[in-house]
């Protein structure tokens, strides 16, 4: 008998939100397959070929992107980034929840592709507490750190487009949330979460977006 199939989750948020962190708890859940992106930025410290990402060059970026590797792909602050279509199709055949923590114009092609993927934001409490996240960790420069945020009012705008938007405030938090959320995607016992979902939310949205042009 085949396995019930996977869900599919996007996890997106402004550079600084908090999610890579937040993904590193993912990953070592048997529960879910975490995709590794292939991108064409140079490594930062600490970062190793395969794990965080599969490093390469943006000429090879643009090949495998003319040949229809990626499930989908998207330009962020000027380097290449993409899902590899093959790990989400084999995975989410296998039974796993797989996740995906790729940007906004990604996650609305994955949308487009597999209509019933679940679109989640993560946004950090305050625009000021988002720039002191991105300055603190010292892995980009200035000039980096600018078109950064510039980025994250641009992507701001597109909330909307999500099903469900979650604040990390606290992480532990966080994680929990996210985990009951999927997880309510099979199990019926799980609550609705009906709190969390962007309609609830507009108003909420609007006041980010607010504090966003304040950067
Ligand atoms: P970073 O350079 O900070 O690792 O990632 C920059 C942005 O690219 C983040 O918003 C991250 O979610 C996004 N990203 C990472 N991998 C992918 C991918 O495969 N596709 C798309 N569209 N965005 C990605």
């Amino acid at each position: 008998m085949s396995k019930t199939r996977g869900n599919l989750f996007v996890v997106s948020g402004f550079s600084g939100s908090g999610k890579g962190t937040i993904m590193e708890w993912f990953k070592k859940q048997e529960r879910y397959a975490l995709s590794v992106s292939c991108t064409s930025r140079t490594p930062r410290t600490g970062e190793t070929d395969g794990v965080q990402y599969y490093f390469i060059s943006h000429e090879e970026f643009l090949k495998r992107a003319s040949e229809h590797y990626f499930l989908e792909h998207a330009i962020y602050v000027d380097k290449g980034y993409g899902t590899p279509a093959g790990f989400v199709e084999e995975n989410l055949q296998a039974g796993k929840d797989v996740l995906l923590e790729i940007e906004m114009q990604g996650a609305l092609q994955v949308r487009e592709k597999y209509p019933d993927t679940t679109l989640i934001f993560i946004t950090p409490p305050s625009a000021a507490e988002l720039r002191r996240r991105l300055t603190g960790r010292n892995t980009e420069t200035a000039e980096q750190i600018e078109k950064r945020l510039k980025r994250a009012v641009e992507e701001g705008r597109y909330m909307e487009e999500y099903d469900y938007i979650v604040v990390n405030d606290d992480l532990d938090v966080c994680i929990r949330t996210l985990d009951e959320l999927m997880r309510s995607k099979r199990d019926p016992e799980s609550g609705a979460f009906e709190e969390l979902r962007v309609a609830n939310n507009l108003e909420m949205i609007q006041l980010i977006k607010k504090d966003l042009q304040t950067l």
